[in-house]
């Protein structure tokens, strides 16, 4: 992040204080040190890895806990929009310790249908991804996946179900993509909040292999 986006952020910071998602008080950090210490919370990356999967590596920071699961649900589905900093904020934290994002050249946000968008009236992973890169300056983040069907959601559905449900949902964004046709051999990480039975980011990473990437990993807040 350049100087004047600094300070500028400092400014916006005074006046309007950063208050901790646990305990609500004024803090640095959008989770206080006290809470932190209180909750006992390990902010590090996990990584677990497939081999018969159109991904390699999951990387992700904590267990889908009732802790974190409330968070998730507040941020996606309860207009608690302001939690995506603080998901930044744990992440960056898990960051400075791995260096894991620094492998990467490109993150793409997995993608919301149109319809879910207007709804909610944000993509809960394209604004986590946009503020990584704002914070990190090595980010950048590329909308090459779309979603054209508005399916059912996928956390109301069985695991073979869910595969069904999100077949053939996503495809390439032909317009984002047309630079990166002669990057197809960089390093690629899809971004999303939660992975449960890792359909989704199966079916996402299968769009951008058909396009001809290799190097795919997945990042998500939580594994359930
Ligand atoms: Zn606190």
């Amino acid at each position: 992040m350049n100087f004047i986006l600094k300070v500028m952020e400092k400014v916006s910071n005074i006046i309007y204080p950063i208050k901790c998602v646990e305990c609500n008080k004024i803090s640095k950090q959008y989770l206080c040190k006290k809470c932190k210490a209180r909750l006992g919370l390990k902010i590090e990356t996990n990584i677990k890895v497939y081999k018969n999967k159109n991904f390699i590596n999951h990387i992700y920071l904590f267990k889908y806990s009732d802790w974190i699961r409330e968070k998730l649900i507040k941020y996606k589905f309860r207009n608690h929009t302001y939690l995506y900093r603080f998901f930044v904020e744990i992440i960056i934290e898990a960051n400075n310790q791995s260096k894991f994002l620094e492998k990467y050249d490109y993150i793409v946000p997995i993608p919301i249908s149109r319809a879910r968008k207007k709804e909610r009236g944000y993509n809960q992973s394209e604004l986590i991804a946009n503020e990584l890169a704002r914070k990190i300056d090595s980010i950048s983040v590329v909308n090459i996946i779309s979603k054209k069907i508005n399916n059912k959601v996928q956390s109301t559905l069985k695991q073979k179900e869910r595969e069904e449900n999100v077949k053939n949902v996503y495809e390439i964004n032909r317009k984002e993509a047309v630079n990166l046709e002669n990057n197809i051999d960089k390093k690629f990480l899809l971004i999303d909040d939660i992975f449960t039975t890792g359909s989704t980011s199966n079916e996402c990473a299968k769009v951008l292999k058909k396009f001809g990437i290799k190097n795919i990993d997945i990042f998500t807040i939580a594994k359930d």
